[in-house]
């Protein structure tokens, strides 16, 4: 009998216990979806209609650099090419190679911000270290560049914001309200060469390019400008060639 009302007690204690967390869950998801779903800047809006728009227009990004390997040799083939680009960098590299960024600066590429450390775990330790991660890699653009108070206005998640992993799904959609009060918007990409998902040939990552580009409008292409995995500089010049040829018109984010 004793035993009765005592595991009684433990389903209602447990019950109770559980019916609060459920709540709590569903205040949090519902208080996020509010932050995030409202006053979405114009920047942001002109960034997310890309992924809609009709117009055959390929925006070239290369995320993770600069790079001694790489940057250099990509900035001459698109020097050569004539097409403008955006590159998405790394706090601690520009630091390491301020006249690779001020040398993509000064020839009109755009020098988006893509963390500090491009660490996870640390970027989403807490709301104070994320701003850090940022505002720390606007101040290196700034000093490599010569210009005071450069702020980026564009951010690239590493991996992604939209990213296939449910590993920080719930950071990712907090932290772009900590974006949007540092006046920064956001964006992810439509195709890719998966430069670094593992080695490829020249000829394989053209033909990534080619399968993810197919029946889309706008693009937005992701490579790399590092040599890690795969090497994107060997296949520029064909993959412009490429773009050129299907009708595509090359822009970088100073367009919008
Ligand atoms: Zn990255």
């Amino acid at each position: 009998m004793h035993i009765l009302v005592f595991s009684k007690k433990v389903f209602l204690i447990f019950s109770v216990v559980i019916f609060f967390v459920f709540c709590f869950l569903i205040f949090k998801y519902f208080s996020l979806a509010v932050t995030t779903s409202s006053n979405v800047n114009p920047l942001q809006e002109k960034l997310n209609s890309l992924f809609h728009s009709n117009q055959k227009v390929a925006y070239l990004t290369f995320d993770d650099g600069p790079t001694k390997k790489a940057t250099h040799k990509i900035l001459d083939i698109l020097k050569k090419e004539n097409v403008k680009a955006s590159f998405f960098v790394i706090g601690k590299y520009v630091k390491n190679h301020p006249e690779l960024v001020k040398r993509a600066y000064e020839e009109g590429h755009y020098i988006a911000n893509h963390t500090y450390d491009h660490n996870n775990s640390k970027l989403y330790s807490n709301k104070n270290t994320f701003i850090d991660e940022i505002k720390n890699t606007d101040a290196e653009i700034s000093k490599a560049i010569g210009v005071e108070n450069y702020t980026a206005r564009i951010f690239r998640f590493p991996n992604g914001y939209a990213s296939s992993s449910k590993k920080y799904k719930y950071e990712k959609k907090l932290s772009v309200s900590y974006l949007d009060e540092l006046g920064y918007s956001y964006i992810d990409w439509n195709c890719l060469n998966k430069d670094s998902e593992k080695k490829y040939t020249k000829e394989q990552l053209l033909s990534n390019l080619k399968s993810t580009c197919k029946n889309k409008d706008t693009l937005v292409v992701l490579m790399h400008d590092t040599t890690d995995v795969s090497d994107s500089s060997s296949v520029l010049e064909d993959s412009i060639l490429f773009l050129k040829n299907s009708g595509y018109i090359f822009k970088n984010f100073y367009d919008l």
